[in-house]
């Protein structure tokens, strides 16, 4: 395996693939600010070079990011973890202190930081809908329910995956309302979307330019109250649609920066620079 990239870093984010991350310009934005220097780097690892890559990080690094596919691989590498990556099965950022890997996930906490900044709603007492129960989901489903929300629904194409989710959810928190349906189920999706504060859109549906949307808008139609935050980082046709009904809605950008900000302040210790990093992150 070829750690070249990694020669002047402290620091890192992993994944396969990985050469479209955003985040070493902003972390690094994010450590210069500290006059760290450019100690950020990014690297490809493919499946049969992750353990080569741990003994590597445990030697040269001071903590790294986790993305897709290896947030649960890299847990039996793992010395401690905190409460919400332990229950969601989810890492996405490691401390390493003397060789050991201190983990955590910041997903959930980045999406509770980026809903409040855009429709100022806290997580306790929160009453929401995701619309998919992959990795992204699971993790900040967790987050919420470890954090007080009073209500979680789940809706996703394979009904068995959200099943598994909200199941999960209520062993863990008997008192924490919960609900399941397909994606396709529009009749109890609009039940739900009627009873929540909050839709997060959290499928890969919108990552293409050509896709549509992963559920019937039909099931947002007189929801006046609701918010909608798609994952995806961009004008999504369900955003398009939520602008064009007068819903408020925003994309996942903050959301990247609010779990970046995070893995910051969980390295360093350091208040994380977030216009600094929201900068890194715009390129400017
Ligand atoms: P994942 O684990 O692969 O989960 C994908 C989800 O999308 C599953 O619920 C899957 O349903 C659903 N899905 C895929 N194709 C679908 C289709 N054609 N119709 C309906 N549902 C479909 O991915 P992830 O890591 O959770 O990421 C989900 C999304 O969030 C991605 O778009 C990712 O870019 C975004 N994300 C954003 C941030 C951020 O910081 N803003 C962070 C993490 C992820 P099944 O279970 O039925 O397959």
């Amino acid at each position: 395996m070829n750690f070249e990239p990694l020669k002047n870093c402290k620091y890192a984010v992993i994944g396969n693939p990985i050469a479209h991350s955003k985040s070493p310009q902003m972390q690094n934005a994010g450590f210069e600010y500290y006059g760290m220097g450019s100690i950020y780097g990014k690297i490809l690892v493919e499946n049969e070079e992750l353990a080569d890559f741990v003994e590597y990080a445990r030697k040269n690094l001071s903590g790294f990011n986790i993305t897709v596919p290896y947030k649960q691989d890299i847990i039996p590498f793992v010395d401690e973890m905190s409460e919400v990556a332990e229950l969601s099965g989810s890492v996405n950022t490691i401390r390493i202190e003397n060789g050991r890997f201190i983990a955590t996930s910041t997903d959930g906490v980045g999406l509770a930081a980026a809903l409040q900044v855009h429709f100022h709603k806290e997580v306790k007492g929160l009453k929401v809908i995701f619309a998919g129960a992959g990795g992204a989901a699971q993790a900040a489903a967790w987050y919420f329910a470890c954090n007080g929300a009073e209500s979680i629904f789940v809706a996703n194409r394979s009904l068995a995956k959200a099943e598994h989710l909200a199941d999960s959810l209520k062993k863990a928190f008997p008192e924490l309302k919960t609900g399941v349906c397909e994606l396709a189920d529009t009749e109890k999706m609009t039940d739900f979307v009627r009873r929540s504060d909050v839709l997060i859109q959290a499928t890969s549906v919108g990552l293409k330019d050509d896709d549509g949307t992963a559920f019937d808008l039909k099931c947002l139609e007189g929801a006046e109250n609701l918010c909608v935050y798609d994952l995806i980082y961009k004008e999504t046709q369900l955003l398009k649609y939520c602008h064009s009904g007068g819903i408020e809605c925003a994309n996942g950008s903050d959301m990247l920066l609010y779990q970046g900000a995070a893995s910051f302040e969980f390295w360093t210790n350091k208040k994380a620079p977030v216009e600094a990093m929201r900068k890194g992150l715009e390129g400017k």
